[in-house]
């Protein structure tokens, strides 16, 4: 995409701007500030640059993010419980980045994340913590994005599908750890650690679907729990598993498509998490994230009208929100000027820019990369959002070892307790 004209360079851009209908609020006040603050930023641009061909500031990124593998601010202490998190958000920029991981280093991230599993299975936000789905997915991404034979290893199968057992709920839902808080987080983290490992069975999922399905509402798109408010980040979650689950196609898909689609600002070019919320770098993945999703599923229903070369959102319109209001100049990325930099949002907006630029379905692949060549990241799995071929490579490794026979349920189904009885 050389020299494609930038959408919010020309002169009806000023046009998507908000309208109130002269009824101020406090949700209208904040969304004007934050369109008059990206104004600024592409305004200050355009003086600097006589050519409009705004680049992924890579090596400044690759900088930022070496460094924190190794030595994190006092900023981060607060993330005390989310160190596999860290592992992941890195390790999955750089590979997106295409920035090879040497291997003392990976080495190193294997040994921190063995030190934070459990013992009872799973892993924990830090050594010595108590199991939870959120950093066990965390964990096991990253040992998958790491791929060797040392990071496979140090998954113990068994404990892990104990611990999915441990947290699974009678509904079918499942609780972030044991005693925790219940939402499709937790579907999606369980759905994703147990088929990357093979431990995926119908009945650690039993009423899984149903449960999931009850939480996308009137408005098109899931909530964290049945009744509440639609939202990107529980929409993604609950969308990804019923695809791992391959149950996607019992959503009103056309309402959730209606739903994210309208979630793309039309001025700032990025997403909101929710309506009437402001744009956030982050949902660049969580939300740009699900039309993948969206498109495969309508694809696989029959859906005709389908394009075959790109996805049903405003893909040059993400990266110019990406590249000219998330990048911090001195590497990182963000959720929107005026905001710091951060690791989760350098993943979750590197993330959504390689969405916005690889278009893929079964054999057809085309790239849209807005302004030069060198802002190319890889692809990435629209639902583990890892590299493809690290799924890939996963899927075979675990695919060669048995499914542990854990499997177990309060009542043992008939069937398991037939053929476990010779004499029957
Ligand atoms: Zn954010």
């Amino acid at each position: 995409m050389d020299g494609v004209p930038l959408r919010c360079f020309s002169e009806d851009h000023s046009e998507e701007m908000f309208v109130d209908d002269g009824v101020e609020t406090v949700t209208s006040v904040e969304q004007k500030k934050v369109e008059h603050s990206i104004e600024e930023v592409i305004n200050v641009y355009k003086q600097i640059h006589s050519l409009p061909q705004p680049a992924l500031l890579r090596e400044q990124h690759y900088q930022y993010l070496k460094k924190g593998l190794r030595h994190l601010s006092d900023a981060y202490e607060c993330l005390d419980a989310s160190r596999p998190w860290l592992c992941f958000w890195i390790l999955h920029s750089l590979e997106l980045l295409e920035e090879p991981i040497p291997t003392t280093v990976a080495s190193d991230v294997c040994q921190f994340l063995s030190r934070c599993q459990s013992p009872t299975g799973g892993f924990a936000g830090g050594p010595g913590q108590h199991a939870h789905l959120a950093p066990t997915y965390a964990a096991v991404n990253a040992l998958c994005i790491i791929g060797s034979e040392e990071a496979y290893n140090i998954i113990d199968r068994e404990k892990l599908l104990d611990f999915l057992w441990s947290v699974k709920q009678p509904d079918g839902s499942f609780v972030m750890h044991v005693g925790g808080e219940v939402d499709v987080r937790s579907a999606y983290c369980a759905a994703s650690v147990a088929s990357l490992t093979n431990i995926l069975t119908p009945r650690l999922f039993e009423d899984t679907i149903s449960w999931i399905l009850r939480c996308q509402n009137w408005e098109g798109g899931l909530s964290g729990v049945p009744g509440l408010e639609a939202h990107g980040g529980y929409t993604f979650c609950g969308t990804a598993a019923l695809v791992i689950l391959g149950k996607e196609h019992m959503l009103d898909l056309k309402a959730l498509l209606r739903w994210v689609v309208s979630r793309q600002m039309r001025f700032e070019g990025g997403f909101q998490g929710r309506c009437n919320k402001l744009v956030d770098g982050c949902y660049s993945f969580w939300q740009a994230g699900l039309l993948p999703l969206l498109h495969r599923a309508l694809f696989k229903e029959g859906e005709t009208e389908l394009s075959r070369q790109r996805w049903m959102f405003e893909q040059q319109a993400l990266q110019e929100y990406i590249l000219l209001c998330c990048q911090n100049p001195t590497g990182g990325l963000l959720d929107k000027p005026g905001k710091s930099r951060d690791f989760y949002h350098t993943c979750y907006c590197l993330s959504g820019l390689s969405v916005a630029q690889h278009f893929w379905n079964l054999d057809l692949h085309h790239e849209r990369v807005l302004s030069r060549e060198e802002n190319r990241l890889a692809p990435t799995h629209p639902v583990y959002n890892i590299c493809p071929e690290k799924v890939a490579q996963a899927l075979q490794h675990f695919h060669r070892l048995p499914v542990p026979s854990g499997d177990r349920a309060s009542d043992p189904h008939p069937a398991a307790a037939a053929a476990a009885d010779p004499q029957s």
